[in-house]
């Protein structure tokens, strides 16, 4: 390993560059062009990474220090977002976002750096006085090193919302980033490794795979781990982490829901149940996927969705008329398509086809027109299984109890959208639904103030809020016998 200033996308390790002996192509995946090269952490890299953080963490200057680990973090949000522009570019050219999507990705970023910078300075821990002359005190402290890993479908946003928390509670980190995002990640490397005050090895940033995140998922020097990905990945991770008794924060799959009952507002609901489909091209963890519709608008909405879903505008992020860009790579949309081809000779009803570009100017790339299929047996993999792609299933119920028995036949619970205009139907079915976020006439609204994460199998602890922290520290109980107890 040595460090270089090439334009070779770079790791961040002990506070410069990092190289690493294999260098591979990045790809965009608009057009199937070489962008770029990128360094590919292994496990040399890795070890590494876990040992800079190490060392890191064993300086006191860092972790005991709760003003400077707010300043490093909110100056890391500006240094994200003086680089912004060139942030959204990036995700446009590697991962398909169009200059849209990639800004609402992009704009997470400096908000959950300064959303923790704030949650470092307002640890208060507790202190009570048990009897007397005798207190108890709990103080919080870092656990150590945070290994963290993220998919490639969001690595700006969901890389800083678990690298925030670590750092401001005061753990080092070594962030394994995708290698399908390998450009994007160098730059945010730079972004956080360069942070004024920021001690060199506190944030390391290796671009890797499974590999390299098995690394830090076995290895006895990671306390904790924070993952965002597929829920099969968090199962493997969470058997592997057992071996070491590490805690694991698991951020997994989702099949979300969206309700339309009888009285919604539809021109209100469809712009966003379309929203919900394309937005990054339905890879994300919150994709609209399962449209849940009161028989007596059925074919309204049939007639009126389909229409939508035809007129969206398919194209690269360097196109600005582009409403969808592409998926992530050729195998994937091969992947979908096979699902969908699936769902259809099992009895799929199709109302939109949708699917593969395979002519004109978009077919050199990875696209996938939306795809629209009405079904009736909700144990269909087509309804069960995450697709993580545009597609979406549509079926019918009769009764509120059905409706909400339909949404939670399913193993995810990350996410759900209810559109109604009465005001009793909402909560009732919110509180209802087994799922770790319910929106209300809207779909994907996330703020850093409120927890995030899943029921089910969508995942085990909270990302955002105030439970964010707990992925991170360690309570201490400090009881004294200060002799306080009044003379007598
Ligand atoms: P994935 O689980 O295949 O991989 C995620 C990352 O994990 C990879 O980039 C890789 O670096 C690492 N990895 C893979 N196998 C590993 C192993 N055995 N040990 C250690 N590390 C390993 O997921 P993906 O396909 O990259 O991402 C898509 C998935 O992520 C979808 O299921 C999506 O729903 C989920 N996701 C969830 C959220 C959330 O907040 N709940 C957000 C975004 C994406």
């Amino acid at each position: 390993m040595s460090t270089t200033a090439a334009s070779v996308a770079m790791h961040w390790i002990d506070g410069q560059r990092a190289d690493s002996d294999e260098h591979r192509d990045s790809v965009n995946p608009a057009t199937g062009e070489v962008i770029g090269s990128y360094a590919m952490a292994g496990p040399k890299e890795a070890q590494a990474a876990i040992e800079a953080a190490r060392r890191a963490f064993a300086d006191p200057a860092w972790r005991t220090n709760r003003l400077l680990r707010a300043r490093v973090l909110n100056q890391m949000a500006d240094r994200f977002e003086e680089r912004a522009d060139d942030l959204v570019e990036l995700l446009g050219l590697e991962n398909g976002k169009t200059h849209d999507q990639g800004r609402l990705e992009v704009a997470f970023a400096p908000e959950t750096l300064r959303f923790n910078a704030a949650l470092a300075l307002t640890d208060t821990g507790t202190t009570s006085q048990v009897t007397d002359g005798e207190l108890s005190l709990v103080v919080r402290q870092p656990v150590g090193v945070a290994g963290i890993i993220a998919p490639w479908n969001s690595p700006v946003a969901l890389g800083i919302r678990s690298l925030a928390p670590a750092l401001g509670a005061g753990c080092t980190a070594v962030m394994n980033l995708p290698w399908q995002t390998a450009q994007t990640n160098s730059l945010i490397a730079e972004l956080v490794g360069g942070t004024p005050g920021l001690p060199a090895g506190a944030a390391n940033t290796i671009t890797g795979g499974h590999v390299s995140g098995d690394v830090l998922v076995r290895s006895p020097d990671v306390p904790t781990i924070s993952f965002t990905g597929s829920t099969a990945t968090g199962r493997q991770i969470s058997a592997a982490a057992a071996a070491n008794l590490k805690r694991v924060g698991l951020e997994l799959g989702g099949k979300t829901p969206l309700i339309l009952f009888e009285d919604a507002d539809l021109e209100h609901a469809l712009p966003i149940v379309v929203s919900a489909l394309i937005v990054f091209s339905g890879q994300f963890c919150m994709t609209g996927s399962r449209l849940l519709v009161h028989e007596r608008i059925a074919d309204q909405v049939r007639t009126e969705l389909a229409a939508r879903l035809q007129a969206v505008k398919v194209g690269p992020a360097s196109d600005p008329e582009s409403e969808m860009g592409p998926i992530i790579d050729k195998p994937n949309v091969e992947r979908i398509n096979t699902l969908v081809e699936g769902a259809i000779s099992h009895g799929a009803r199709v109302i939109v086809r949708g699917g593969p570009v395979t002519d004109g100017p978009l077919a050199a790339g990875a696209f996938y027109r939306p795809t629209l299929l009405e079904v009736h047996d909700n144990s269909m993999p087509i309804v069960q299984d995450e697709v993580f792609g545009p597609v979406l299933t549509m079926q019918t119920f009769t009764t509120e109890a059905q409706a909400i028995a339909m949404a939670n036949d399913s193993q995810y619970g990350l996410s759900a959208s209810v559109f109604t205009q009465d005001v009793d139907v909402p909560l009732r079915v919110a509180l209802a639904l087994e799922s770790g976020s319910v929106w209300v006439n809207d779909w994907a609204r996330l703020h850093d103030q409120f927890e995030e994460g899943g029921f089910k199998a969508s995942g085990v602890g909270r990302m955002r809020g105030f439970a964010v922290i707990d992925d991170f520290i360690e309570f201490k109980h400090i009881r004294l016998h200060p002799g306080t107890t009044a003379a007598s």
